[in-house]
C-alpha cells in the first residue's frame, strides 16, 4: 500500500512535469517507451509473438517509431478472440488486475484488464487532463457517468459527486443541483442534454466554473451552446476505457496529444502516415500496461494532426479535429432529446449485470415514435432479462415510444466509417 501511494506521488510530479517538456524530449522518450513494450509483448504475450511470427517480422529490426509500420494492425475482434488466455501477459494473476469491459459505440463488448500499478498512473493522467482547464484538488468534482469511480477523498480535498447517466434527464440536474459541482465533467451528449433542459431556476444552483466534456465525439457548436447555458468554459477530452487518455484540450481549446501513454499514429487509406491536417485513421499504442498492451490498435475513428505549437508552452503534439464520431441523438415525438450515450450506457449496464447476455446489438430510430433494436442473442441470453433493459429505457424515454426487437445472426460493417450501435435516421 505505501508503495502504492509513493509511485503515486512520484508519478504524479513526473507527469505534471512531463507536459512542458520540449516536444523533442517527450518523443525521444515515447520512442523508447514503445519499443520496450513491443519488445515486452514479444517476450510474454502470446498472441503477439504467433501474430508477429506468422507476419514474418524481424522482431531484432524493431528500433525506431518509422519501423513501427512494419508491425500488422491489432483490430478490436483480435482482442475479443484472444482475451485473457492469448492477449494478457504470460503470469498475470487477473484476479489481481484492474478488470473491465466496454461497449464502445459499436455495440460489441470489449473485455480488458490493466494492473493496479497502471491504474494508478492513468487515474493521475486524469487529473492532468482536469488540471490543464483550471482544475485544482480542493475544488468539487461532478461526474456524469455510468458508474461510480473510486478516488477517494483527503478532507477537503478531491472532492467528488456521481450523477447517474441512466437516470432521466430531470433527475440528473436534481441530483446536481445537490452536488453543486465546480466542474461538471460527462459524456458530451448527457451534458447537451442537460443543457437543453435546464431551467433558469437550476441555473441559480448550478453554477460550475468550467466543463469537461469526454468520451464521443462533440461539434464546436455543441460545445460552444453547452457554454453559453452554464456561461462557463467547455473543453472536450478523448480517450477510449481501454488505452485511457488519447487527448485533451488546454485553455487555448488545443488538443494535446499524451504521447507520454499512447503513441498515435494517423494513416491514409494506403496505410502510409496521413499529412498535417488531412484525415486519418487513429491508430494507438499503449506504452504503461504491459499486462496487456494494445500495438497498434485500430480504433476506426478518424482525426487529423498538426504540426503547429499551443500557446500554451505544453510540449505535448496538437491534434487538429476529430472526423469519426458524431452525435447520434434520438428526438422523440414530443420533440425531446435522448443522447445516445444514454442509450448505450443502459446497454453497457445490462452486459456487465447478466455476462453473455447479448453478443451484439444496434439500436436504430426509424421514425420519431419507431425504435428497433437488432440483437444477437448472447449464450446466456433470457427474454425477461432482456425485458429488464427495454423497461428501462422506456423509463429514459418517459412518453410512448414503440420498442422492436429484432434477434438477427449478426450486424453488418459498414467499412471505412466507425460503426455505430446506436443510429438514428430521423431528420433534425
Ligand atoms: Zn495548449
Amino acid at each position: 500500500m505505501l508503495l502504492y501511494i509513493f509511485y503515486g506521488l512520484y508519478t504524479s510530479i513526473a507527469a505534471h512535469i512531463n507536459q512542458w517538456l520540449p516536444q523533442k524530449i517527450l518523443k525521444r522518450r515515447a520512442e523508447k517507451k514503445v519499443i520496450k513494450t513491443i519488445h515486452r509483448a514479444y517476450r510474454e504475450v502470446p498472441f503477439y509473438k504467433k501474430k508477429y511470427d506468422e507476419a514474418g517480422v524481424d522482431i531484432n529490426g524493431i528500433k525506431t517509431l518509422d519501423d513501427l509500420k512494419k508491425l500488422p494492425l491489432l483490430t478490436k475482434d483480435e482482442v475479443r478472440d484472444n482475451f485473457p488466455e492469448g492477449i494478457v501477459a504470460r503470469g498475470t494473476n487477473i484476479d489481481h488486475c484492474h478488470y473491465s469491459a466496454t461497449t464502445g459505440s459499436t455495440g460489441r463488448s470489449l473485455p480488458f484488464v490493466f494492473s493496479h500499478k497502471t491504474h494508478i498512473f492513468y487515474i493521475i493522467t486524469n487529473f492532468r487532463v482536469y488540471t490543464m482547464i483550471g482544475y485544482r484538488p480542493w475544488h468539487k468534482s461532478v461526474y456524469v457517468k455510468y458508474t461510480d469511480s473510486k478516488v477517494k477523498r483527503f478532507g477537503p480535498f478531491f472532492r467528488t459527486g456521481h450523477v447517474l447517466s441512466i437516470l432521466p434527464v430531470k433527475e440528473q440536474i436534481e441530483k446536481i443541483k445537490q452536488e453543486k459541482p465546480d466542474i461538471l465533467i460527462g459524456y458530451a451528449s448527457l451534458i447537451l442534454e442537460i443543457a437543453r433542459t435546464v431551467t433558469p431556476e437550476d441555473l441559480k444552483v448550478i453554477r460550475p466554473k468550467r466543463i469537461s466534456v469526454n468520451s464521443e465525439l462533440s461539434t464546436k457548436d455543441q460545445r460552444d451552446y453547452i457554454s453559453s447555458v452554464f456561461k462557463c468554459p467547455v473543453y472536450d477530452e478523448y480517450s477510449t476505457e481501454e488505452t485511457w487518455m488519447i487527448a485533451s484540450q488546454c485553455k487555448e481549446h488545443n488538443y494535446h496529444i499524451f504521447i507520454d501513454n499512447v503513441w498515435v499514429e494517423f494513416l491514409d487509406e494506403n496505410g502510409k502516415e496521413a499529412r498535417p491536417g488531412e484525415p486519418g485513421e487513429i491508430v494507438l499504442t499503449t506504452m504503461n500496461s504491459p499486462v496487456m498492451p494494445f500495438i497498434r490498435y485500430h480504433i476506426k475513428d478518424l482525426g487529423r494532426y498538426s504540426d503547429k505549437k499551443c500557446r500554451c508552452g505544453r510540449g505535448f503534439p496538437v491534434l487538429e479535429a476529430f472526423d469519426g464520431r458524431r452525435d447520434d441523438s434520438f428526438i422523440l415525438p414530443s420533440g425531446k432529446f435522448v443522447s445516445s450515450l444514454k442509450i448505450l450506457n443502459t446497454f453497457t449496464m445490462y452486459i456487465k449485470k447478466y455476462l453473455h447476455l447479448m453478443e451484439e446489438f444496434k439500436v436504430v430510430q426509424e421514425k420519431k415514435g419507431l425504435i428497433v433494436i437488432y440483437l444477437v442473442k448472447g449464450k446466456e441470453y433470457k427474454k425477461e432479462r432482456f425485458q429488464e433493459l427495454i423497461d428501462q429505457l422506456t423509463r429514459i424515454f418517459g412518453e410512448p415510444v414503440k420498442i422492436e426487437v429484432k434477434i438477427v445472426k449478426s450486424i453488418p460493417d459498414p467499412g471505412r466509417v466507425k460503426r455505430k450501435a446506436i443510429e438514428s435516421k430521423v431528420k433534425r
